[in-house]
């Protein structure tokens, strides 16, 4: 009986030993702060925590001039109306997460060759992930121009652009730069980027503005800056914009 007794007690003294090894090994767990949620929406629809940029209107958009926009714009979509300057957002933007759905038209009357359905997103109102037509070989442009480059400083991964007229979309995670006091540069722009799901830009760091003829290079500026897009000539539609802030 007393051998029972003794055999009981070693197995409870043995089980709390392992539990504590157990809680010991478990120490990395992290229950110091729940993440905000956050409810996801179908079909590409913004997530609870969003701002929608694009739905319908394009009040949350201004020319560069600071004007009212006067694009036509319907909950089909907007088009970008050549010859006239692009369009910024009225909020400013640092780092983020945004989505961007984008049609190249299907109308072969582009002018000149770098305008084959040519616009594109510019973070900040500086780094462009391009837009243009990659899909038919004939528009040729330099692979760090095509779609889904980061415009003149890095080519995408792989060309899944869609014929014109189809909608595309990009999914962009963007990191803003980081400037020091004296206007040096602490940490550059970096750019992830998915093209109709398909991961085309893997955390690229950019080398400053992105820039048609100059080399390019950082100059110090605000945390925050509109979201610019280009008019490059074509008259690309967009739909559903919607951006989070990280
Ligand atoms: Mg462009």
């Amino acid at each position: 009986m007393k051998k029972l007794k003794f055999t009981f007690i070693l197995l409870i003294l043995c089980t709390v030993i392992i539990s504590a090894q157990e809680k010991k090994q478990n120490n990395f767990e992290d229950w110091s702060s729940k993440p905000p949620k956050v409810i996801p929406a179908e079909n590409n629809n913004a997530p609870s925590d969003a701002i929608i940029l694009f739905s319908e209107n394009l009040e949350e958009w201004e020319t560069l001039e600071g004007e009212e926009v006067t694009w036509p714009a319907s909950m089909a979509g907007f088009a970008v109306v050549p010859d006239t300057p692009g369009i910024n957002t009225t909020q400013a933007f640092g780092s983020c997460q945004l989505h961007v759905e984008w049609r190249i038209p299907t109308n072969e009357d582009h002018g000149e060759t770098l305008n084959w359905g040519n616009s594109g997103v510019y973070l900040m109102g500086l780094y462009e992930v391009q837009i243009y037509d990659s899909y038919n070989d004939k528009h040729k442009i330099y692979y760090n121009g095509q779609a889904g480059s980061i415009y003149k400083q890095h080519k995408p991964l792989v060309n899944c652009c869609k014929p014109p007229g189809e909608w595309e979309s990009f999914d962009i995670v963007f990191t803003a730069p980081q400037f020091n006091e004296n206007g040096s540069l602490k940490s550059p722009a970096c750019f992830t980027v998915f093209q109709n799901g398909i991961l085309i830009q893997n955390h690229v760091e950019v080398r400053g503005a992105t820039n048609h003829s100059k080399y390019t290079e950082y100059k110090k500026h605000a945390d925050k800056l509109p979201l610019m897009i280009q008019s490059h000539g074509a008259a690309v539609e967009y739909r559903n914009i919607w951006l989070r802030e990280l």
